[in-house]
């Protein structure tokens, strides 16, 4: 047993969080060795998983200790030190994919929207503010043009909607105050290293989003063309096909369109997100990729015949791609953490799915307000089944956060 387990090369996983352990999971399943390079040891990776290294992304030691053992390494997410990581994966001769460069482009996101204007893709105008300290003529010059409606992001480390400041305000009154705070995020951010850029107000009708897949081999696939809706800048729920609930199916192609010139046009192998905007009159505007599996494509798990997890394996490891047909209607919620003081989560924490879903439960030790706890997928037969789907979920997740409450109350 022992000469067998050494026989079998690793591959490795930089990151611990949800995306890890699935991306561990469907490893496991289509026979892979994953070695999973985690923060701490009650990451939900590190919990399921027994090859692990444990220590921060920035640490040398664990970094050679991971490498050691592993050779085609992925990323859970793109908020990783990419020199670091080439330096001391050069030492061990490691693979990284997508390409350390491809992470570090899209690591930036003011480096998307210049990469989606290079490639003609459209996108929300913009403008970059010159200094972070003293904004203000700059931004009350553009929001004047833009009727006082624009989006403040920070190009680096912005994700969950942290690092997104929403201006809305065609009251004159509130102006001062908008101010002061889009000010304070700016210095925020300078303070991070990261730049700030102003982008105008999108009055959209719909969120879309689509999982793309390129293979080291060159090839290309997409996922269906799905909705999807955010409170307070997280995700909250997933549904589709898009197609089937109204939207044009020419969107859809053009979505795949963007995304396969995207990835062919930087090298971005595995699967990936888009998310994009749907406007009243129908048109597509890009919002922003994503160099990894996303939370947009979790549905994928129950409602499509090859999983995003399972490909992105097949698209690094150059094998060929699982088709991506999918159930007639899907829909996925996301379970967030409930407005309560963080506690430890046991398995009383965990939802009861209904007779249409499945529940995906990450293992995290805590819970915490507006942390991403787990999800749930339900499938159904017919389209118009949807909002009775949607219904079963919403029904589940409401249970879950009043027992939570509960608990929390007999305590
Ligand atoms: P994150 O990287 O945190 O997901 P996003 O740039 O996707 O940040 O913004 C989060 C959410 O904020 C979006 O899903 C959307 O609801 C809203 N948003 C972002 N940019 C705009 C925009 N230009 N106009 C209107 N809403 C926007």
């Amino acid at each position: 047993l022992e000469n067998h387990t050494l026989n079998q090369q690793h591959v490795g996983i930089i990151g611990g969080g949800q995306l890890a352990l699935m991306l561990a999971d469907a490893a496991l399943r289509m026979g892979l060795k994953p070695m999973i390079l985690v923060e701490n040891s009650f990451s939900p990776a590190a919990l399921a998983h027994r090859d692990i290294v444990c220590g921060a992304s920035d640490d040398v030691a664990a970094l050679d200790c991971f490498f050691s053992q592993a050779s085609e390494v992925i990323f859970e997410n793109e908020f990783v030190n990419c020199e670091l990581l080439q330096k001391v994966g050069a030492k061990w001769g490691a693979q990284f994919l997508p390409r350390l460069e491809v992470i570090s482009e899209c690591q930036d996101k003011l480096n998307q929207k210049r990469l989606f204007q290079k490639l003609k893709l459209p996108s929300s105008e913009f403008i970059v503010l010159d200094d972070l300290q003293n904004p203000l003529s700059q931004l009350t010059e553009a929001l004047n043009r833009w009727e006082w409606r624009g989006v403040l992001k920070w190009s680096r480390m912005g994700y969950d909607g942290k690092g997104v400041f929403l201006i809305n305000n065609t009251n004159s009154k509130d102006r001062a105050e908008t101010l002061k705070n889009a000010i304070q995020f700016c210095q925020e951010a300078k303070k991070k290293g990261s730049q700030v850029y102003l982008e105008r107000f999108v009055p959209f009708k719909r969120e879309l989003a689509m999982i793309g897949v390129q293979s080291t081999l060159g090839e290309f696939v997409a996922y269906p063309l799905v909705i999807s809706e955010q409170e307070n800048g997280i995700c909250s729920r997933v549904y589709g096909p898009a197609v089937s609930l109204g939207v044009d199916p020419q969107n859809e192609v053009l979505a795949a369109q963007f995304a396969k010139r995207l990835a062919q046009s930087i090298g971005l192998v595995g699967s990936f997100g888009i998310e994009l905007f749907e406007l009243e009159d129908g048109s597509l505007l890009v919002n922003e990729i994503a160099p990894r599996v996303h939370n947009s494509g979790h549905y994928s798990q129950n409602a499509c015949s090859t999983d995003q997890f399972e490909n992105h394996w097949r698209a690094v490891l150059g094998m060929p791609l699982g088709i991506t047909q999918c159930r007639p209607a899907f829909a996925m919620v996301n379970l967030l953490g409930p407005d309560i003081p963080t506690f430890t989560a046991n398995q009383e924490h965990i939802p009861s799915p209904g007779p249409h879903s499945h529940v995906h439960w990450y293992g995290k030790r805590e819970i915490r307000a507006l942390r991403k706890l787990g999800h749930l997928n339900g499938t159904v037969t017919a389209v118009e089944k949807i909002p009775d789907l949607l219904q079963e979920l919403e029904k589940s997740r409401a249970q879950w956060v009043s027992q939570l409450m509960g608990k929390l109350h007999a305590k």
